[in-house]
This record gives C-alpha cells, structure tokens and sequence, in this order.
C-alpha cells in the first residue's frame, strides 16, 4: 500500500449519512444506566483509546489498529453514564488546525461546509455543531480544542495541565496536552469536565484540588484521600452561573491587537455586553508572547519527534515488509505518515540533535519560562484574562493546506495557554457574515470555575 493508496478522498463518509464526514468509526458503547451524564451521547476524538474500537489518530499509520484498553476518560465517561457514539476525525496525530491533514479526508464545518471546523478536534467540534452528538472529547496541544470550538460555534474547554488524565490519549506533545470537553453550552461542557476531572494513579502528571481550589491546594494524585472519588470532587457545572458581578477582566493587547478588525468588533462588543453585567476590564500586557508560536512549535515538533519513533511497523504501525530494521521502519514511515507529520518529525529531530539542542530547544524552553511568568503577572492583575479564540474567521477547506506557516500563525491566541499550562474556554461570541467568532477566556491554574464562569455570562 502507498501512502497516496492510504488516504481516500474528500467524499470519505458521505455514504452513512455522515455528510461532513465526521466520524472514523460509529460504534456505539452504553455507559451506566445512572450517573450525572446518563442520556448524553459523546462523541470521542480518535486518539483517545477505545478497547476493542478502532482508534487511528487519522492516521494511515494506524489504520485497523485496535486498543486493548479505554483511556482512563473513556471509563469515566461511561461511569457517568453517558453513551460513545463514535469516534471522530481529526489532523493526523493532532498535528493541524482545520481537520485536514487527517489521511481520512477533511470534515466540513457544519456551519458553512465550504469552510474547515477548525482543528485538530474538527471532528468532535462538527458532532456537536450537527446534533450528532450531545457532548465530544477533544485533546488540546496548542489549541486544538478551543479552535474548531470557536469555528464551529460551539463551546471548548482546555484544563489546567494535570486536571484530567492522558493514560490512553496517543501522545503528541505530551508536556503541552489535555484532554477537554466539548458542547453546545458551557454548562454542559463544565459537566462533562466534572465527569472527567481529577487525579488519575495512571497518569502521575494528574493532580488533585482541594476543595479551596488554587495551585497551592494542589498535592500529587497520590495524596487524593481514598473516600473521594474524583468526579465528586468538583462541582465544575454550578460554576456556570453568568455571575461576572464584580469579575476584574483582563485584556491582553497583544492578542487583540493580531486580530481581523470583523473578529475585534465581535470579541468588543461581548466585552462590553461583560462590563454591562458588573465586570471590570483592565488592560494588561504579555510581551513574550511575540515568542509563543515559534517557541510553540519548536517544543511541540521535538517531543513528537520522541514520541511517534513507537510507529516502526514493529511496536505500532504499518508494517515495513522486507529488508533489515532500517530499511523497514523507513518503509513503513514514509507510508504511514502524511506530510505534516514527516515535516514535524524532520524539524523535532533537528532541533533536539546534537549542536542544535541548545540553540532551538533550550531557547523555547526558556521562551517558555517566560510566557509563563507574563502570565502569572497578568492574572495577579485581573481575575481572569479575555482574547478572541481565534485571530481569523475559519478560512475556507483546501486554501491553508499548502501554507504551513498560515497555519501555524492561526495559533497565535491559543498556544500561550498550552506552554503556561493554565485553563481556558471558548465560547462563541457572535458571527461575522454567517461565521462563528470565539472568545477566549484564561484563568489561573486550577481556577476552571472562573474561566466557566466567565464564559457563562457571554451564552
Ligand atoms: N495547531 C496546533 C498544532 O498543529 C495545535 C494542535 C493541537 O492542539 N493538537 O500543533
């Protein structure tokens, strides 16, 4: 099989009634009969494992490849008692913001199917946005959650880094990500984050939040009490109040400023709407974030680089066929990976080499270090921070595919958040000539009620 054999075309699910092709696979998994979640159907991006369903990252690489075991999420899910109704398409292995590098073809956005959903969870985004499913779960790296929320005109969440389990989501950029919910309103998404939330003795980067709430309440997963359950934990849901009564809101220019004006004039009048229901806004600065995209990339190219070496055709993936290991991993690499993952996995390889290492990736860790701290400084200025999800409004399918750097610029609002670790929502803010428009709320660690709060009061 040759790569180009591997990915089929444009009209892949056009045929099951899946008219945006939104879905790689459509088996369906009852949960519980009880539970907060029980009648919801979810809709689950296809790097999150599914025992026994297949689950391809929208890779060619891991086509028919299926999981022995469910991601700690997946468990959660059905426990909560909500239904899997499929699995969705997304970038091959997240790499993308507009769903199409998957080796499946491109989803539609649902609003205006000539447009992309946005990326990489542009399949999850879309389930909802049509109805098909109540609620999805996306993975976040560097926007993937809040970006085809905002393009679809749905709500995304992105937790503190550690808030929800990864064991069981194909790592990208494992330092970068989080598994996040998706919905057509902010309560329901803070639901499905309650169901999901929560120490993880799978995963030791998860951490448990006291009550009080605040990075300083938080301990290691191995000193979560043994009579809570982690679902019971939080009470994410009651957050969702639309109380901005006396919310000190701040405002990053530089996040503005790179905007379209048609988005500005959407993201200024939902703040005025805030301002109009108590809130205060303030100006802040994060000077370093003129740094975040490349810093971004750097990182997230070197730890994928690390972490797809498991797809040799031996441990995972396409088999390589004949020849000695060098001949059949290179086989099976150049037939399993689209582009995107090829180019990604030559810049990691670069950057993290000897001689290099010190110029690209220690650079954007230390870029890193700092978007970090500019925004520690920012939210001890005001309670939570506002900026349009995305610069743009989603661009049209098939027109920012053959401009990576277009593409990676997009990202510029929602990438600081995933090198900070800190917690954000999208919410849809209002629509530019029938297009969805996001706004993006950034809270401090930890502080998911603030940021579902805040974005309550835009519903
Ligand atoms: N667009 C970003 C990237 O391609 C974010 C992807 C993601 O969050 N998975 O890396």
């Amino acid at each position: 099989m040759s790569a180009d054999d591997a990915r089929p075309d444009d009209t892949a699910g056009s045929d099951d009634g899946d008219e945006f092709n939104v879905f790689l696979s459509r088996e369906t998994v009852a949960g519980d009969d009880e539970g907060p979640l029980a009648g919801k159907t979810v809709a689950v991006k296809d790097n999150i494992s599914t025992a026994g369903i297949p689950t391809t990252c929208g890779s060619a690489m891991l086509d028919g490849y299926v999981p022995p075991y469910d991601a700690t999420v997946v468990e959660r899910l059905c426990e909560a008692g909500a239904t899997i109704v499929g699995k969705t398409n997304m970038d091959e292995f997240g790499m993308g913001g507009t769903t199409e590098t998957s080796a499946y073809g491109p989803t539609k956005n649902p609003v205006d199917p000539e447009h992309v959903p946005g990326g990489s969870s542009g399949g999850s985004a879309a389930a909802v946005a049509a109805g098909e499913a109540d609620l999805a779960l996306g993975s976040d790296t560097g926007g993937s959650v809040r970006n085809p929320a905002a393009f679809c005109g749905v709500v995304g969440i992105k937790p503190t880094y550690g808030l929800v389990s990864r064991y069981g989501l194909v790592a990208y950029a494992n330092s970068l990500e989080q598994i996040g919910p998706l919905a057509t309103t902010v309560e329901d998404a803070a639901a499905l984050l309650d169901a999901i939330a929560g120490p993880d003795e799978h995963d030791a980067t998860t951490r448990y939040d006291a009550a009080e709430g605040g990075a300083a309440a938080v301990s290691d997963a191995a000193d979560v009490p043994d009579d809570v359950h982690p679902a019971d934990a939080t009470e994410y849901a009651a957050a969702a109040d639309g109380d901005v009564d006396g919310m000190t809101i701040g405002v990053p220019t530089e996040l503005v400023e790179g905007a379209d004006d048609a988005v500005v004039d959407v993201f200024e009048d939902a703040l005025a709407d805030l301002e109009a229901r108590g809130a205060e806004t303030v100006e802040v600065s994060l000077p370093s974030v003129e740094h975040a995209v490349q810093a971004y990339y750097v990182i997230a190219m070197s730890e994928a680089s690390s972490n797809l070496a498991r797809f040799d055709g031996v441990r995972y993936g396409i088999d390589g066929g004949e020849g000695n290991w060098n001949e059949s991993f290179a086989r099976s690499r150049e037939e399993g990976f689209g582009d995107e993952v090829k180019r990604r996995v030559l810049l990691g390889t670069y950057a993290l080499s000897a001689g290099y290492h010190d110029k690209y990736y220690k650079k954007a860790q230390d870029a890193r270090a700092w978007v970090k701290q500019d925004f520690d400084e920012a939210l001890a200025e005001a309670d939570v921070l506002a900026t349009p999800t995305m610069p743009v409004l989603p661009p049209k399918r098939g027109e920012s595919l053959d401009d990576p750097l277009s593409l990676y610029l997009m990202d510029a609002n929602t990438v600081p958040v995933n090198l900070a670790n800190l917690p954000a929502i999208s919410v849809p803010a209002g629509e530019v000539e029938g297009l969805p428009v996001g706004m993006q709320f950034v809270g401090p660690a930890f502080g998911e009620e603030t940021v579902i709060r805040a974005g309550s009061a835009v519903e």
